[in-house]
C-alpha cells in the first residue's frame, strides 16, 4: 500500500461555460516526491490544484488520494491535504499567532496537541519573532511563510501549492526554496505550481507541463534535459583558441549535419543531428584539422527549450490562444520568479 501513488488523477475534466479549463487530464504522484505542474497563465493549474485539494468538483474524472476517491469522499482525504492558495487575504486586527492558531483550532487539533503544532510550524517557518504582528502588515515574503505555517499545521502527507513564490525577492525565493528541500526530506509529497521554468525546475523531481487544460508532458527533469529538438538537433558549445568566429561558423555551414546556432564570446554554440560518440569523434577529429578548438562539450537543453518544443508540437486550440507560449516565464525576473 505505501509503495502506491499517493495520488492518481484519472480523466479530469472542468469546464467553466464553453471554456475546458481542464480536459481530461491523468497523472500521479509518487510518495514523497516534489512535482512542479507548470503553465502559461490560464493553462488550468489552479483549476487542477482547486480540485485536488476538494475545493472544486470536476465535471468528470477519478481523483484517488490514499486509495479513497476524492470526489466522492472529500471529508475523508482533507486531513491529508494542505493547501496554500496563491492569494492571500489578510484578515484585519489579527496578529500572526492567532491567525495560526486560529487555523490548528479550524483543523480540530486537540487543545493539548495545539501547543507543539504551534511551536513547530512556527519553528519551521521561522516566524518567531513576529507572532505580535498584524498579519496585514507582513512583507511578502513574510506572508508565504504564514500561509506556509497555516497549511503545515495538520501535519499534511500531500502538499498542494499555488504559485508559493510569485512576487517574492530573490532572498526570500531563496529561502522559500529551501523549506521546500526540507519538506521533501522530512518524507512530503509535493505538488507546486509555477509558471516560471528555471528555478522551479531545479527543486522538483518530475515536472507536469500543462498547456490549454491539457497535460502535454509528465516525466522527470532529466529525460526533457536530454532530449533534443529533431529539426535543431544536439547541442555542443565549441570553444576558440582565437577569436575567427567566422571561420568556424564558415565550417560548420560546410560540413553536413551541423549548424551554427549562436556566437558566444570565445566561440560558437551549434548543433550536430547525431548524439552518436563515433560520429561526435570524427566531426571533432575534422574540426581539429581546420579549427583551433580548445573547448568542446555536450550541452544540456535548458528546460525553456524543451517547453517550448513540446507546446509547439501542440495543435492550436482556442483556450491555447487565451494562454499564449509567451506567457510562461523562461528567465527569473527578480520580482515573480520561483
Ligand atoms: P494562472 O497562472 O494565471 O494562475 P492557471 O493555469 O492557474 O493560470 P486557471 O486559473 O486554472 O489557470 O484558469 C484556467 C482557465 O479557466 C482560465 O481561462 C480562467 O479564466 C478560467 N477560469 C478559472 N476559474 C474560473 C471560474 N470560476 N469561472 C470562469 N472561468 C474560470
Amino acid at each position: 500500500m505505501t509503495s502506491s501513488p499517493l495520488l492518481t488523477v484519472r480523466n479530469l475534466s472542468r469546464s467553466f461555460g464553453k471554456l475546458k479549463a481542464v480536459d481530461n487530464i491523468s497523472f500521479q504522484l509518487e510518495r514523497g516526491k516534489v512535482i512542479g505542474l507548470i503553465g502559461a497563465n490560464g493553462a488550468g493549474k489552479t483549476t487542477t490544484m482547486r480540485m485536488l485539494a476538494t475545493l472544486d468538483f470536476p465535471d468528470s474524472g477519478e481523483i484517488i488520494i490514499n486509495g479513497t476517491n476524492a470526489v466522492d469522499y472529500p471529508e475523508k482525504v482533507r486531513s491529508l491535504i494542505g493547501w496554500m492558495p496563491d492569494a492571500f487575504v489578510p484578515y484585519k486586527n489579527t496578529s500572526v499567532l492567532e491567525y495560526i492558531d486560529f487555523f490548528a483550532r479550524a483543523y480540530d487539533i486537540p487543545s493539548d496537541k495545539i501547543g507543539n503544532a504551534l511551536e513547530d510550524v512556527i519553528n519551521f517557518t521561522e516566524l518567531g519573532s513576529l507572532l505580535d504582528r498584524m498579519v496585514d502588515k507582513l512583507s511578502k515574503g513574510q506572508t508565504q511563510r504564514l500561509c506556509l505555517a497555516r497549511t503545515l499545521i495538520s501535519k499534511p502527507e500531500l502538499l498542494i501549492l499555488d504559485e508559493p513564490a510569485a512576487g517574492l525577492d530573490p532572498k526570500a525565493r531563496l529561502e522559500f526554496k529551501n523549506l521546500v528541500h526540507l519538506l521533501k526530506d522530512m518524507g512530503k509529497t509535493i505538488l507546486i505550481s509555477s509558471h516560471i521554468l528555471s528555478e522551479l525546475g531545479e527543486m522538483c523531481d518530475s515536472l507536469i507541463f500543462m498547456d490549454a487544460g491539457t497535460i502535454i508532458h509528465d516525466g522527470n527533469k532529466e529525460d526533457l534535459l536530454h532530449t533534443h529538438d529533431e529539426q535543431s538537433g544536439w547541442p555542443f558549445e565549441i570553444e576558440l583558441a582565437d577569436a575567427d568566429t567566422d571561420k568556424l561558423s564558415m565550417w560548420l555551414s560546410l560540413r553536413p549535419g551541423w549548424k551554427f546556432r549562436e556566437q558566444r564570446k570565445k566561440g560558437a554554440l551549434a548543433s550536430f543531428h547525431s548524439n552518436s560518440p563515433d560520429a561526435i569523434a570524427a566531426e571533432l577529429r575534422e574540426m581539429v584539422k581546420d579549427i583551433p578548438v580548445c573547448g568542446f562539450r555536450q550541452c544540456e537543453r535548458r528546460l525553456e527549450e524543451a517547453f517550448v518544443d513540446i507546446l509547439k508540437q501542440q495543435p492550436a486550440t482556442e483556450a491555447a490562444m487565451l494562454s499564449t507560449p509567451s506567457e510562461v516565464q523562461t528567465n527569473t525576473p527578480p520580482s515573480s520568479a520561483i
